[in-house]
């Protein structure tokens, strides 16, 4: 991203803020940060899809519309497993029993994952998650083409082995054999759609997150672009089905307390922020989401929208 660059969501037609504290804190993590925006509740940070006394399970929007008949798909460029995807198809009191949340998606039935792998695919005495994904009818692909020619239903994008299963290259370090987020949007997109049916996908720019927490400028324009250029993969979809098609983007939360300044940016902060986070909307109903709403507001106001 160079000065003067647009990002493609900033030109959508309907802007609006989010409110992202927690339930136990100002700011929020991740983990409760995908519970609020995919179940609509607030939780305690460090919890996935239970209620902040830990007894009530909550059920994110990914899981309705997969029971109304949606297909579901969910990627990331960081580990499938991480916190905000699993937001949309785990329920833990710990974000980071890896790998319980892995195995929780190996039987989600939802038809698209993809990023960079899993952090515990195989604690010792544990069934590994590549079998439990095998027993589930999923086929695991480690190459755009391989995933892209499977007959499968549903299907699993990872990186190879020899590659980091903790997360994508960052984009500016890439080379021509890692994948990218625009091209797993676009691969989850034809397999969403190639099954006729409506469809629901979420797409993480985790490394965003990531460069941000580690205040690394070059590496955070570099993954904010990458983004943009996974929107406009989102953006061709919709120009072709604007009929019924609504893409929304926004944040969990701020991270690294980035201001504009004069000479560019800087960070005051290697944590999230409380502050209020952007949102952009185009399509269908996207009017509903203009003005200042909690993150608990989202996934209802999605749900209004669907029959
Ligand atoms: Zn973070």
């Amino acid at each position: 991203m160079e000065k003067g660059d647009t990002l493609c969501f900033t030109q959508f037609p309907v802007t609006g803020f989010i409110t992202t504290h927690s339930a136990d804190n100002l700011v929020t993590c991740s983990a409760a940060a995908a519970t609020a925006l995919a179940s609509g509740e607030k939780t305690k940070n460090g919890m996935l899809n239970f209620s902040p006394d830990s007894k009530r399970k909550l059920l994110p929007i990914s899981k309705t519309l997969h029971q109304k008949g949606f297909s579901v798909g969910i990627a990331t460029s960081v580990s499938i497993d991480h916190a905000t995807p699993a937001g949309f198809y785990a329920h833990s009191t710990s974000r980071s029993d890896y790998y319980d949340i892995a195995k929780q998606l190996t039987v989600s039935g939802f038809e698209f994952f993809g990023g960079s792998g899993f952090l515990q695919p195989e604690p010792a005495g544990f069934v590994s998650i590549f079998k439990l994904l095998k027993d589930n009818h999923y086929t695991v692909s480690t190459s755009m083409q391989q995933c892209s020619e499977s007959q499968s239903i549903k299907n699993v994008l990872v990186q190879p082995q020899g590659k980091s299963a903790k997360q994508l290259p960052f984009a500016i370090y890439k080379d021509k054999t890692d994948f990218t987020l625009p091209q797993i949007t676009q691969l989850g997109i034809e397999k969403l759609y190639a099954l006729e049916k409506p469809f629901f996908f979420m797409v993480e720019g985790g490394l965003i997150d990531w460069a941000a927490h580690d205040n690394l400028t070059k590496e955070l324009y570099g993954e904010v672009k990458e983004f943009s250029e996974a929107i406009k993969v989102a953006l061709n979809f919709y120009e072709q089905h604007t009929e019924d098609t609504l893409i929304i983007v926004t944040s969990d939360h701020e991270t690294g307390g980035i201001f504009a300044v004069t000479k560019g940016i800087r960070f005051y902060s290697k944590d999230h922020t409380g502050n209020i986070v952007p949102l952009f909307a185009i399509g269908k109903g996207a009017e509903n989401f203009s003005g200042l709403h909690d993150n608990t507001q989202i996934s209802k106001k999605i749900l209004e929208l669907t029959p």
